[in-house]
């Protein structure tokens, strides 16, 4: 008998493109052909097509397609002017990029702690970081980033009045968690502008590197449009401002159309699967537990451990099963080699200490998600951590 299909040894991938991939390979096929016919690989009309399906299905007025997730921070944090002498206020447990962005275009990142529960932005150490900044008038505070971590979404309400009441700018770094919603509105209006990654293994992923910015105001599109193609005007010729090349190209766009008609239903598979692990770990580790009114859109699954040695203990036991697990993230921001030197310059009477996120690389794991998941293999998952605790 053939082991690979075998519910108790059929291997379960971590992120499976492999299975979606099956789905819609005839439509990709085509959209690749048909480029190869008209040949327009920049700016062809599927980079259009894709812009009005990510608007329509967020719901943001206009969404511009650029080169990556980090790109998309970098081109929205570029029209705001964002530079020296400024601080952006973003969480430090989260992806690096969130940190490059701001330190990369030469303003000051300043750390905030986030919160157990919901692993995003503590918006009580947001305020109280943001009354230091503004008392040592070193620094203009700018921009908050929140980030939507893991698929579930920030606080925006609170983000964005706390933004208002100071004159700072709210990016929404949604790389983890298109199709995430809160108060019945998928992500994509809830800040001044939304970045999107399609890096492949996200709720929408290309076969590359993509990425969009989404934003209800039509004056910031139009900047990003600029930006992003180093600043032309209304002909190509006229440089306007200093931009960059953060164009999505057309193949990549192609690959989102053809996974745009699954991404509904996926969402509603990672949810169910999001389910199915509640159920089988709930009353034996932490698992996440979304805020009233929040929908995560589970771009990835984390349990917290009691400690790093039970963490330690179920990771060797997934691997010996042959299942992958991940940590996301081992270490803080502000304990990251390239931030340290930020981190200490933020806020100069010395930053309160980030217990939160320092805890949770601690003892933070990810289990395998992605909408192919069947119950047995999220049980199978499940019986290995528990046999592991
Ligand atoms: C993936 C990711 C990014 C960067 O996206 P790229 O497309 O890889 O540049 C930024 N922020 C977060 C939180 C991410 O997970």
């Amino acid at each position: 008998m053939s082991s690979t299909n075998h519910p108790e040894t059929r291997p379960i991938a971590f992120f499976d493109m492999k299975a979606q991939q099956a789905l819609i390979r005839a439509e990709i096929d085509a959209g690749i052909a048909r480029i190869l016919e008209h040949g327009r690989f920049i700016q062809g009309p599927e980079v259009d097509a894709i812009e009005a399906q990510l608007a329509g299905f967020s719901g943001a007025k206009h969404a511009v397609g650029v080169s990556s997730g980090t790109d998309a921070l970098q081109i929205a944090m570029m029209a705001e002017g964002i530079g020296p002498g400024d601080a952006v206020f973003l969480p430090a447990f989260t992806y690096t990029a969130t940190a490059e962005v701001p330190l990369a275009l030469g303003a000051t990142p300043v750390f905030v702690d986030v919160e157990p529960g919901s692993f995003n932005i503590d918006l009580a150490d947001l305020r109280r970081r943001l009354a230091m900044v503004a008392h040592e008038r070193r620094l203009r505070p700018r921009a908050v980033i929140g980030v939507d971590l893991y698929g579930l979404p920030a606080d925006w309400p609170a983000i964005r009045a706390l933004c208002a009441e100071h004159g700072m700018f709210a990016l929404d770094d949604a790389a983890q968690a298109f199709g995430g919603a809160l108060g019945g509105r998928r992500l994509g209006t809830q800040a001044d502008a939304t970045a999107l990654s399609f890096y492949p293994t996200k709720t929408l992923g290309c076969y590359g590197d993509g990425g969009a910015i989404l934003t209800d105001d039509a004056d910031r599109a139009e900047l990003y449009r600029s930006l992003r193609t180093h600043g032309e005007g209304k002909s190509r010729y006229e440089v306007l401002r200093t931009g960059m090349n953060g164009r999505l190209d057309s193949i990549q766009a192609a690959i989102l159309l053809a996974k745009m008609p699954l991404l509904e239903g996926e969402l509603a598979a990672r949810r169910q699967a999001a389910g199915w692990y509640g159920a089988a770990l709930g009353n034996q580790v932490t698992v996440p537990r979304v805020p009233e009114g929040a929908e995560s859109a589970w771009g990835i699954y984390t349990i917290l451990l009691q400690d790093t040695a039970q963490r330690s203990r179920v990771q060797a036991a997934m691997q010996a099963a042959g299942l992958p697990s991940a940590i996301y993230y081992p270490k803080p921001l502000h304990r990251q080699p390239a931030y340290a030197a930020a981190h200490a310059r933020g806020i100069e009477a010395g930053a309160p200490p980030l217990p939160v996120s320092e805890d949770l690389c601690t003892r933070c794991l990810s289990l395998p998600m992605h909408p192919y998941l069947s119950e047995a293999d999220v049980g199978r998952v499940a019986e290995v951590v528990r046999s592991a605790l």
